[in-house]
This record gives structure tokens, sequence and C-alpha cells, in this order.
């Protein structure tokens, strides 16, 4: 199992919101440490890599949200080292904000180096607020995205697709649709992830996406999606041959982490990876025990597997640590 990409993730910022499907679980407050302290931890990682040549080198990443004062530091950490983070930001779950403080907001991190946003969208704003469990976050997402793109910020909405919302969608794009200048809008099925599987008996059939008008279609990258039955049908499904491993810092993980070598920490977390695999039946005999051969609901593989895993353990009251958990220390195989 190839190890293909390493993060080192500091949950030391609360978030406002607890969405329904929050993939990090957010009950508004803050898991992680200093937001120093972490750096620290991450330039280690970064010089170790760089002396092992060691591609692409690790990232610094802050959740649960970017409502923090060393924002500006670490957007010019990732701009160092040539990590996503130094032009975009995901602008969920910040403190609402008045028309003005939005406007400065934004000049902010535009002159810190910030070109395009992200903000997200559940339907209407009465289910959007219940679904981000915030009063007035629905209104607050629109004037982010409304003031970003007035002040030359691209801004691409992010629109979550699911049975609670399908009513919802052509109103939704239409007012994101009419800000002038709004970016691209990109529309996506909730993962399993998290608090995915609270969506479960949400997640549209094939059917429904058929039945969506063509430039909802269009935000989709459908190609990514499958019906259940669809992928059962497709032959052997792939096994995992790599990971993607975070290390995620913690109260109760950081003493420790700062007195192992990385080789440690990561020889640390990929055991734990190991250990939880080698605890499940492969992907093809998962498939053969939960696959649904007349489902058809749309999934990602890759969502299938976690719900088969789940499924799995907690039939067979299997205790092992949930190397799937992004709150702790994870990996997401592919
Ligand atoms: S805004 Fe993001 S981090 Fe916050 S609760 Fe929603 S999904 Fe989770």
């Amino acid at each position: 199992m190839k190890t293909i990409s390493i993060g080192i993730h500091n949950p030391c910022v609360p978030c406002s919101c607890a969405c329904k499907y929050c993939l990090l679980q957010s009950c508004k407050e803050a898991e992680g440490i200093d937001y120093y302290r972490g750096k620290k931890l991450a330039e280690r990682f970064i010089v170790w890599a760089k002396n092992k040549n060691i591609t692409p080198l690790p990232f610094y990443c802050i959740s649960y949200c970017a409502e923090y004062p060393q924002l500006s530091d670490n957007i010019s950490f990732n701009k160092e080292n040539g990590f996503l983070g130094a032009n975009f930001l995901q602008c969920n779950g910040l403190k609402i904000r008045t028309l003005s403080e939005t406007d400065q907001f934004i000049k902010n991190i535009k002159s810190a180096g910030i070109e395009n946003i992200d903000t997200t969208f559940f339907g209407n704003p009465k289910y959007h607020d219940s679904f981000a469990a915030r009063e007035g976050d629905y209104d607050f997402m629109l004037l982010l995205a409304k003031r970003a793109a007035a002040l030359d910020l691209n801004c691409s909405p992010t629109v979550i697709v699911s049975r609670e919302s399908l009513s919802m969608l052509d109103e939704l794009f239409d007012t994101l649709e009419s800000i002038p200048g709004i970016g691209r809008i990109y529309s996506f099925l909730p993962d399993y992830r998290g608090r995915g599987y609270l969506m479960e008996k949400a997640r549209i059939t094939v059917q429904d996406y058929e039945k969506l008008s063509d430039k909802i279609k269009k935000t989709f990258n459908i190609s990514r999606y499958k019906t259940q039955k669809d992928w059962l049908s497709s032959g052997v499904l792939p096994e995992y041959t790599q990971r993607a491993l975070t290390v995620t810092l913690r109260k109760d993980n950081i003493d420790q982490f700062e007195n192992m070598s990385c080789d440690e920490i990561i020889a640390y977390v990929e055991k734990l990876d190991d250990d939880y695999y080698k605890a499940i039946p492969s992907i093809n005999e998962l498939a053969e025990i939960y696959g649904n051969k007349e489902n058809e609901q749309l999934y990602r593989l890759r969502d299938l597997f976690w719900m088969w895993q789940k499924r799995y353990i907690h039939e067979n009251h299997i205790s092992i640590y949930d190397i799937t958990d992004e709150r702790y220390c994870n990996t997401i195989r592919s």
C-alpha cells in the first residue's frame, strides 16, 4: 500500500455551523492545538520530505473554518510551499458579518493572495439554515458570494444535492446565476464520510438525476457517480492500491508526536491504516456480502466502500481504530 500524500491537519478553529452531513462532524467546537505549535511540526515534516525527495510536500491544513487570526500566515505558508491554500479558501462556517465587514474580509484575503473562494448552498433559506444548524447562514453565504463577485474575487458556489433539496434547486440556481460575475457552480452528492451517513435515505437515484434541468446536470461531474446496480454489474471492482495519509494534531497526541521522528509518526498512522484494512474483507468480498444489485441510488465508488466497511464492522462487533474518521489521524485509500 503506497502512501501518496501526507497532510498535517490542525482542527483548531471552531466552525459556526454544524452541518448535517459534516465530514468533520463539527459540533461548533475546536479540537486541535495552538496554530504555531502545529505549524512547527508541519515545518519539520516539510524539511524531512525535502531531505528524502518526497513529493508532494506535506501540507498544513487548518479546520474547521477560516475564522482565525493566523489566516494570512497560513496563506503565506501555503504560498511558500506551493500548496492549494495559497490562492483558494473555503468560506463556509465563518462568523456572520455585516456588509462592510464582509467587504473588509474579502479585501483582506485578496491582499493575502486568495483568488478563488467557495461557499456551499443546500437548498432554500429555511432548509439551508436548518441543515447548517445556524440561522442566517444562507443569507450570509449569499452575501459573501455577491460581494466576492462584486470585488473581483472568483466565487464558485457549491450545491449539495439530495432528495431533500430537489424541489428547491431551480430557484436556488436562478438566485446564484443572477449574481453578476459569479463563478462556475459545482454540484455534488453528499459523501458517506463523517455524518454523511445521515443523508443515505435522501441520496438521489438515477431517475431523480435525469429529471434535473440540463443546466443543473451540467454542474455535476456525473462520470464519478453510478448507481449501486451499475457499479456491481461493472465487473471486478478495483481494490485499493494507495492511500492519502493525514496526521491530525490534537491535545491528546501532540506531546507524543513532538517526541517522535517524522518516520515514526508516518509509520504509526500507516499501521493504524494497515490494521483497519486487515480487519475487514476486501472490496470485492464486501460487495459480495452487502452489494444491492437492485439499488438505483447514485454513489461514488468510495462511498459504497465506506458504507460496506462500516456495516461489516458494526455487524461483526469489531472494535478497531476508525481510520476513516477525519477528526483523528486518518487515511483515504483509493
Ligand atoms: S461549514 Fe464545513 S466544517 Fe462547518 S459544519 Fe459545515 S461542513 Fe462542517
